[in-house]
């Protein structure tokens, strides 16, 4: 049975092969050669990286909440709303994703999707109907979020790897190793159709501009990759890494960019789909018909 995986890294694009201002130009991870001239090669694990657009068609900068109703819903957004939207998705945003989100299509499908992220019960209350594009994705399909428990059940992960985030915050959650996390990935991968997974530290740094955490943050990353892309059957799954808008590529200024974001995808039809995807609205499109 065909899977996929979407790994949503937010603000990340194919920057200049300048090692002064493009942390991935510096860091030259093979798993993330997000840096002119370094994405013509193959990835790791046979997979293939292509440069697509994050823009719409729309003048300006692009922006998380439309750039991620992009990806999870399949739908140029900021052109139905006609500008580039930051931040959580606005009530527009919102009906477009409760219409199309990709959870909903899998559902109609009789497909089974989860958003493995874990989050909080005071996440729900404080934001209310201001949650974040992939939570609300992942609601508009009907299937229940994953929770702070199922951290102590090792049934979830968390966007930073290791719960770090989450413990510094009071939260009674245990620490993970990265292997720890890629191997329950894997496993939440296995018992689903369709599997999100959220990296948004990528979007703060390249706000911050701070060069060492954005080179710490590469190698947590393809490090992740390195030790999840082995457990994954990739002759059924497919794994698809993109992102809503470029931003850490580039820390010589502090806002997103016009960049192109990058697109790697591993395993089963993974040339097929690199060839259905140029844009980030073509994505959930391509993983309804990978998934068909
Ligand atoms: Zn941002």
């Amino acid at each position: 049975m065909a899977k996929v995986l979407l790994l949503f890294c937010d603000g990340i694009g194919l920057g200049m092969d300048e090692a002064a201002s493009n942390p991935f130009a510096k860091f030259r991870s093979p798993y993330l050669p997000f840096y002119q001239n370094g994405y013509d090669t193959s990835l790791p694990h046979d997979g293939i990286l292509i440069p697509t657009a994050a823009d719409m068609g729309m003048p300006g900068l692009p922006q998380s909440a439309t750039g991620q109703t992009a990806l999870f819903c399949g739908v140029a957004s900021a052109q139905m709303v006609g500008r580039h939207i930051s931040g959580f998705p606005s009530p527009s945003l919102r009906k477009i994703i409760d219409a199309h989100s990709i959870f909903r299509k899998l559902r109609d499908k009789g497909r089974t999707a989860t958003f493995a992220n874990a989050l909080s019960q005071d996440y729900f209350e404080r934001l209310g109907e201001r949650i974040s594009a992939t939570a609300r994705a992942q609601r508009a399909g009907g299937f229940a979020p994953r929770m702070l428990d199922d951290l102590h059940r090792f049934n979830a992960v968390s966007h930073d790897f290791t719960n770090s985030f989450l413990r510094k915050r009071g939260y009674n959650v245990p620490q993970f190793t990265i292997a720890q996390s890629a191997e329950i990935l894997a496993r939440i991968v296995d018992e689903v159709d369709f599997c999100l997974f959220e990296f948004i530290l990528s979007d703060q740094a390249g706000h911050k501009q701070d060069f060492e955490v954005a080179l710490g943050l590469i190698d947590n990353l393809q490090n992740f990759l390195a030790q999840l892309l082995p457990q994954l059957d990739l002759q059924q799954t497919t794994v698809i890494l993109s992102s809503d808008h470029g931003n850490m590529e580039d820390l010589s200024v502090k806002t997103h960019t016009r960049n192109f974001v990058p697109t790697c995808i591993w395993g089963r039809n993974h040339h097929q789909a690199a060839s259905q995807i140029a844009a980030i609205e073509q994505i959930t499109p391509t993983i309804l018909k990978l998934l068909d």
